[in-house]
C-alpha cells in the first residue's frame, strides 16, 4: 500500500528532531519526493529506499527551506550510478531557480549528462501532475505572497484515500476545493504572517474543507511550545495531530 513518510516537519529553523520540510510518498517499487529539505537519501535510507528506487522530485515552490537538498539529492544519484535525467516538478519560477542552483554547483558531474528533467506545473486548480502506480498527483496554486506556489493532493482509488499538503499559504479558496473531503490535510502552521497560516486558521481551513484530519507540518520549533501550536487548532471537529519526522501515512 503507498504511504507518505514525513521526513521533516518543520519550518526554515530546523532543530535537533525536526527537519526542514520534505515528504516522500513511496510505493512498491518507486518513490516521488515532495519538496527538499534537508539530506533525502540519507532520510530515505532509514526506510530502505535505494536511491534507484526516486523516480522524480515535486517542489511547491522555490524558497530556500523547500528547495536546498536538491543539489545533493542530484549528486548522490549521480554517484549511485543514475544517468537519466530526474524529473522535477514544481512552478515555473522554482524550475528556473532550481536549474540555476544546480548550474552554480556544476551538476551532475562535468563529465556531461543533464541533471533535470524540468516539468512546470501550470498555474490552474485541479491540474494533474503525475500518476505513479495507482496514485494520482494534482496540484493547485496557493496564496503564498508574491510566490507562485502549489498545493498538492495524492489520491487512491485503489483504497479510496486522499491525502492534501498545503504547502505554504494563508487560507484560500483554491486550497479549500483541493482538500475537499480528503482523509487527511498536512497543512502547514508557520503563523500568523501574510503568506502563511496560524494553527487556528488551518482548523477553519480542515473544517472548510471537510477532511477527516488535520496534521499540523512547516511549524516553529523554537520559541514555541509544539503542544500549545496544536491546542490552537481550534474550531475543527476532528483530530489534530502536529506531524513528526518519521511519521508514516497510509495511502
Ligand atoms: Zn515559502
Amino acid at each position: 500500500m503507498p504511504q507518505l513518510i514525513v521526513l521533516g516537519s518543520a519550518a526554515s529553523v530546523p532543530d535537533a528532531g525536526h527537519d526542514t520540510i520534505a515528504l516522500a510518498l513511496r510505493g512498491s517499487d518507486w518513490v516521488v519526493l515532495i519538496e527538499c529539505g534537508g539530506s533525502p537519501l540519507q532520510k530515505l535510507a532509514r526506510y530502505d529506499v535505494s536511491p534507484s528506487q526516486v523516480r522524480a522530485v515535486i517542489l511547491t515552490h522555490h524558497h530556500a527551506d523547500h528547495l536546498y537538498g536538491l543539489p545533493i539529492l542530484i549528486q548522490g544519484l549521480w554517484l549511485s550510478g543514475h544517468r537519466t535525467p530526474l524529473p522535477v516538478y514544481g512552478p515555473p519560477q522554482t524550475l528556473e531557480i532550481g536549474r540555476r542552483l544546480l548550474e552554480l554547483l556544476e551538476l551532475p558531474d562535468p563529465e556531461g549528462g543533464t541533471a533535470a528533467a524540468w516539468h512546470s506545473i501550470p498555474r490552474r486548480e485541479g491540474v494533474r501532475v503525475l500518476q505513479m502506480g495507482e496514485v494520482t498527483i494534482t496540484a493547485a496554486p496557493v496564496a503564498h505572497g508574491p510566490w507562485d506556489t502549489r498545493a498538492l493532493r495524492f489520491e487512491n482509488p485503489v483504497t479510496g484515500r486522499s491525502i492534501v499538503y498545503s504547502s505554504d499559504t494563508e487560507p484560500c479558496p483554491a486550497l479549500i476545493r483541493l482538500a475537499a473531503g480528503a482523509d487527511l490535510l498536512l497543512h502547514e502552521t508557520t503563523g500568523k504572517y501574510p503568506g502563511h497560516s496560524s494553527p487556528r486558521e488551518a482548523a477553519e481551513v480542515a473544517r472548510e474543507a471537510g477532511v477527516m484530519r488535520l496534521a499540523l507540518i512547516h511549524y516553529p520549533v523554537y520559541g514555541v511550545d509544539p503542544e500549545s501550536w496544536r491546542r490552537a487548532a481550534i474550531g475543527f471537529p476532528g483530530p489534530v495531530v502536529l506531524a513528526q519526522d518519521g511519521d508514516v501515512y497510509p495511502l
